[in-house]
């Protein structure tokens, strides 16, 4: 049933690498680039960078002292050493003007804050520009994300009826076994079913049930032919001696929200939980109008926790307790399956799966790279 986890490679190959955008002039850094061929040499640009590094090279020190300089280039200060792509010295310009009184020591740190004016300089940093915050449109209202709606057959109906062939299930009487009981009831319901135009699905429709001619069909076998038909209900027949009149179990499974993208085997039930009691309810609505005996419980009885759709256990008792001549009495059987089959109806269109969750799709690559050389290979899961 469940296919392995998508990989993740998939998503890697959104690298849009539109790479091409080699700045005009700047260059610099023959950085190579994923794949692109040719364009790297620009190298005309290299005068401009050469220009501050002589300006360094006649203040010694970087910090302090710029000593006897007679003022005319008062540039000292910044040391010209550019990140990898812009030059920053259009910033050290406009300081110059203010520091007649000599005594330079100012420097360093400061180098950003150019307000000047004031001869106590002190550290007034402008407070930030309000942003203009535009609101941004809220996303349009889809699914929730990450989420997708589970498809279902809303005509398929699953009986299973349990045990059979080696597999005799509880021995009802002396003549009585279990897996006859409970295929009775299947065809029983198969035929109500169909007339009322549902597609029906069984996991067996003989004394023998195999999957591979000689091999039993094991429970997981079933609940993978009830998964893959994708039904609307899931009907699990079981019969027994005690107590009276029809038992409806669902899963003990704690319920879950949604189902997940991985489907652990024993508890692929959990998200259908809530559908699965609705069912429950229906059906025993149903049954309760007939005036038969009712039970309403929950029991993991294997393999409903397995099962991909809304799953109920359908156990047959006697009519009335101690009559176990019932379980084998064609009115019997039909006033149950006749009650079933009608609720049903119903359930076709209430039936409510859960939603899947499925892996977020990569994040939109958000227009052309950034500035920061950042290794273009960086995927984020
Ligand atoms: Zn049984």
């Amino acid at each position: 049933m469940t296919k392995s986890a998508p990989g993740v490679k998939p998503t890697q190959s959104g690298a849009p690498a539109p790479i091409v955008r080699a700045a005009p002039g700047q260059t610099a850094t023959p950085v190579p680039t994923d794949s692109a061929p040719r364009p790297i040499h620009l190298t005309v640009a290299k005068p401009v960078a050469k220009a501050p590094a002589q300006t360094t090279a006649q203040t010694p020190t970087p910090d302090g002292t710029p000593a006897t300089a007679p003022k005319p280039k008062p540039v000292p200060k910044a040391t010209p050493v550019p990140g990898p792509d812009g030059n920053p010295l259009p910033v050290s310009r406009p300081k110059p003007a203010i520091p007649k009184p000599a005594a330079p020591i100012v420097n360093a740190d400061s180098s950003i804050t150019p307000p000047a004016a004031k001869p106590v300089s002190k550290p007034v940093t402008k407070p930030a520009a309000p942003k203009p915050l535009t609101p941004k449109a809220p996303p349009v209202p889809t699914t929730a994300p990450g989420t997708a709606p589970i498809a279902i057959n809303r005509n398929v109906i699953l009986l299973d009826a349990s045990h059979g062939g080696g597999d005799a299930g509880s021995h009802l009487s002396d003549q009585v076994a279990e897996k006859d009981v409970t295929l009775a009831l299947a065809f029983k319901l198969r035929s109500l079913l169909t007339a009322r135009g549902f597609t029906v699905v069984m996991t067996r429709d003989s004394d023998a049930a195999q999957s591979i001619p000689g091999t039993p069909l094991t429970l997981d076998d079933r609940a993978g032919i009830a998964n893959r038909a994708r039904p609307v209900a899931c009907l699990l027949l079981h019969a027994t001696g005690s107590g009276e009149g029809v038992h409806l179990y669902s899963s003990e499974l704690d319920p879950l929200p949604a189902e997940p993208t991985v489907n652990p085997w024993l508890t692929a039930q959990a998200a259908w939980i809530p559908a699965s009691q609705a069912l429950v309810n229906q059906l025993g609505t149903a049954l309760t109008r007939t005036r038969l005996p009712l039970v309403q419980s929950r029991a993991s009885i294997r393999p409903v926790d397995s099962l991909t759709c809304p799953a109920v256990v359908l156990e047959l008792a006697p009519e009335s307790s101690g009559n176990l001549g019932s379980l084998t009495d064609d009115g019997y059987q039909k006033r149950v399956a006749d009650a079933v089959a009608a609720s049903l109806i119903f359930w076709q269109n209430q039936a409510q799966a859960p939603v899947r969750l499925v892996p977020l799709p990569p994040p939109p690559s958000a227009a052309p790279v950034p500035s920061p050389a950042a290794s273009p290979a960086e995927a984020q899961p």
